[in-house]
């Protein structure tokens, strides 16, 4: 599907913490058409409420250390220090051989190395309203223990302290339908970039013919 581009698909990032409400907020610009989701491969063990190859590939150790010695993967990461997550190259080539906008849900080690390899890509980062409720959205879940909590609240300090160096957009999510608004407003808006358009204005000037 054309998004009105003739030059490469769009490379959005999307993290913050965890609790932040972020896997909504990328559902809602994959309800974009033109857009496609990177799936990540992780080494963590699936939740019950996880299907494989939706949400994550899930590998072992083994696989994804070779993985990441093919050099398959476009950025990877050790997450709270437990378990590696990557985000597979073929998502990239398959975005540019589909002319799909691709999304990447990553924590901010990712988004720094991605940034770095492709600083054309945009990274928009999602922000809790508060660190109470975002505790409380943790303890919500129930999916963790006092000590993981404690652990995601001290990455999300950190993330959110070092947002600014990697970050194109921030997205509060206090009312998920705004929020969700502004994440879908911002991929729209970056389709219209004069830059993006050029191809555009060009088809539109030769359509007049020469003067
Ligand atoms: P969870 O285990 O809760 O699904 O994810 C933990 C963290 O890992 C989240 O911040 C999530 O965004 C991040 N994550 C998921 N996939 C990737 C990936 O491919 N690369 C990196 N660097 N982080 C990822």
């Amino acid at each position: 599907m054309s998004t009105g581009t003739e030059i490469a698909p769009l490379v959005l990032i999307v993290s913050g913490p965890s609790g932040s409400g972020k896997s909504t907020l990328v559902q809602r610009i994959l309800e974009l058409p033109g857009t496609m989701a990177s799936i990540s491969c992780t080494t963590r063990s699936r939740r019950a409420t996880e299907a494989s190859g939706k949400c994550y590939d899930f590998v072992t150790e083994a696989e994804f250390d070779a993985m990441a010695a093919r050099g398959e993967f476009l950025e990877y990461a050790r997450v709270f220090g437990k378990h590696s997550y990557g985000t597979p190259r073929k998502w990239l080539e398959e975005s540019r051989k589909k002319g799909l906008d691709v999304v990447l849900e990553i924590d901010v080690q990712g988004a720094a190395q991605v940034k770095e390899k492709l600083p054309e890509s945009v990274a928009i980062f999602i922000l809790p309203p508060s660190r109470e409720e975002l505790e409380r959205r943790l303890r919500e879940r129930g999916q963790d223990s006092n000590e993981e909590i404690a652990r995601r609240l001290a990455k999300a300090r950190d993330e959110i302290a070092a947002f600014g160096k990697y970050y194109d957009f921030c997205v509060v999510n206090d009312d998920v339908e705004r929020a969700g608004r502004e994440a879908q407003a911002i991929v729209i808006a970056l389709r219209c970039t004069s830059a993006r358009r050029r191809a555009r204005v060009e088809q539109l000037l030769a359509s007049f013919g020469r003067e």
